[in-house]
C-alpha cells in the first residue's frame, strides 16, 4: 500500500513541490514515478461495476476520451500551479483555444479580443467562429481606452494573449477582466509565453486560463498538447461535455512527458528568461538593430504594467533589423548555432522570420498594425551556454550588415 494522497496539503503545497508532486496518483505498485497509463480502455470487475461507472455511482475509468489516470495527474497538477480550481488537458495549444472559446459561446453572441494574437488564434475569431455567428471586435490590447470603448456594450467572452506573440505587447489583466466583467464577458487569457511561473492570471482575476504545452510546459520540443483552467462549475458543465463528446483529447503518452516536463519548468523558465533579457540587453547595443523588445527591457513601452503583473520577462526575445526582409533572411540564414525554427519554449534555441512563417496567413494589413514589419525576427531563447548564443548572433549580426 501506498501512503494515501493529501489533498488539502498538495494545495497548500508552494508551486515548486506542486510541480514535483502535485496530483500524483500512485497504482498498487507503488512506481516512484508517474505511471503511464497508454489505454485506450478500462475493464470492469462486474456489470454493476460497468453500471456504476456509467451512472456516476463509482468513479472507475471508462474510456480515455472521458478520462485517464495520467491525464487526471497532469490536469491536477496543472490546476494547483495555476492557482485554479480545475483543469482539462487537449491534444494541442489551439484545441484548448478552440474549445475554451467554444464553450461559452452561443450563436449570436461577442467576443472581444486584443489583435496582437497568434495566427492560428487569429483565424479561429475572424474565420472560424463567425461561421456559427459568433462574432468578434479586435481591438489594441496594449490600449486601456479601446478596451474601454469596446466594453460599453454587452460582450460574452474578451480573450487575449500577453506577452502577444510575437511583438511582445501587454495587457493590462487586472484592469480589463474588471472591465469584462462589467461587460458580462468572461475573460479567457493565452498565458504561454509568460508559464505559471511569471504569470499567473487567475490571480489577476481572469476566468480562464488556456496553454500550448508543447511550448515550456513539455520544454523539449517532444509532444503537442494544451490545456485550459478554470472554476471547478465551468470545468464540469460547461466545458466537459464539450471535450468528452467531440474528442480533442491529449495522448497520456504526451501528458506523461509533459508531467516531466513540469518538474523542471522554474529552473528552465529562470534560466531561459535571465539568458533572454542579457542577449536582449545586448541586442540593442548592436549596430543595425532599430529595436529590441523584451518585457523585462526599461525601453519596453509597457515596462511598469510587465514589473506589476509580471515576475520576470521570459525567454522570447523579439527584435527588428535595419534593412527589412532582405537583412533579416540574411542573419537567419548565418545562424550556425540557434536552429531556425517556429516552435518556442524548447531547451534548444530557435529563431523565426514571424511575417514569411507564423505570421503570414493574418495578411500585410494586420501585419502593419501589429508591427510585424519585415525586419522583425523572433528568438525563443533555450539552455545553451549564452555566450555561444552571443557569438552566434554576433557573426550573423555582422553577416546581415555587409549585405
Ligand atoms: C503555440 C501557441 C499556440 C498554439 O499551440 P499549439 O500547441 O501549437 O497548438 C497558441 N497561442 C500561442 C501564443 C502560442 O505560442
Amino acid at each position: 500500500m501506498t501512503r494515501p494522497r493529501d489533498r488539502d496539503a498538495e494545495r497548500r503545497w508552494r508551486p515548486d513541490t506542486q510541480a514535483v508532486r502535485g496530483g500524483l496518483e500512485r497504482s498498487p505498485f507503488g512506481e516512484t514515478s508517474e505511471a503511464l497509463h497508454l489505454t485506450s480502455g478500462f475493464v470492469y470487475g462486474s456489470a454493476d461495476e460497468a453500471f456504476g461507472a456509467f451512472s456516476g455511482d463509482n468513479d472507475h475509468h471508462r474510456y480515455t476520451r472521458l478520462g485517464n489516470p495520467t491525464l487526471d495527474v497532469l490536469e491536477e497538477r496543472l490546476a494547483l500551479l495555476e492557482g485554479g480550481e480545475a483543469a482539462r488537458t487537449t491534444a494541442s495549444g489551439m484545441s484548448a483555444v478552440f474549445n475554451a472559446l467554444a464553450s461559452m459561446l452561443r450563436a449570436g453572441d461577442r467576443v472581444v479580443a486584443s489583435r496582437a494574437l497568434f495566427g492560428s488564434c487569429f483565424q479561429v475569431l475572424t474565420t472560424i467562429l463567425p461561421r456559427w455567428g459568433v462574432v468578434t471586435d479586435l481591438i489594441d490590447g496594449h490600449d486601456l481606452a479601446q478596451w474601454e470603448a469596446a466594453l460599453a456594450r454587452p460582450a460574452k467572452v474578451v480573450f487575449f494573449e500577453t506577452p502577444s506573440n510575437p511583438m511582445q505587447e501587454l495587457v493590462d489583466v487586472t484592469a480589463v477582466c474588471d472591465l469584462a466583467h462589467a461587460a458580462g464577458a468572461r475573460v479567457i487569457v493565452d498565458n504561454i509565453f509568460a508559464t505559471p511561473v511569471l504569470q499567473r492570471p487567475l490571480d489577476l482575476g481572469a476566468d480562464v486560463v488556456v496553454y500550448s504545452t508543447t511550448k515550456h510546459m513539455d520544454g523539449h520540443g517532444r509532444t503537442l498538447g494544451g490545456a485550459i483552467i478554470g472554476p471547478a462549475a465551468y470545468v464540469e458543465s460547461e466545458l466537459n461535455p464539450l471535450l468528452q463528446h467531440t474528442g480533442p483529447t491529449m495522448s497520456p503518452f504526451s501528458a506523461w512527458v509533459v508531467l516531466k516536463g513540469l518538474e523542471t519548468l522554474r529552473m528552465r523558465v529562470e534560466r531561459m528568461t535571465a539568458s533572454a533579457l542579457d542577449l536582449a540587453g545586448w541586442l540593442e547595443t548592436q549596430p543595425g538593430v532599430r529595436a529590441v523588445r523584451h518585457p523585462w527591457l526599461a525601453s519596453h513601452p509597457q515596462h511598469a504594467l510587465a514589473r506589476a503583473q509580471m515576475s520576470g520577462g521570459g525567454s522570447i526575445v523579439t527584435f527588428e533589423l535595419d534593412g527589412g526582409r532582405e537583412r533579416a533572411f540574411a542573419l537567419l540564414d548565418a545562424l550556425r548555432l540557434i536552429d531556425l525554427s517556429n516552435n518556442l519554449g524548447d531547451s534548444r534555441s530557435l529563431a523565426i522570420h514571424p511575417a514569411t512563417t507564423t505570421h503570414l496567413r493574418i495578411g500585410a494589413q494586420e501585419r502593419e498594425r501589429t508591427g510585424i514589419s519585415e525586419g522583425v525576427i523572433r528568438l525563443s531563447i533555450g539552455l545553451e551556454d549564452v555566450e555561444d548564443l552571443r557569438d552566434d548572433l554576433a557573426t550573423a549580426l555582422s553577416a546581415a550588415s555587409a549585405r
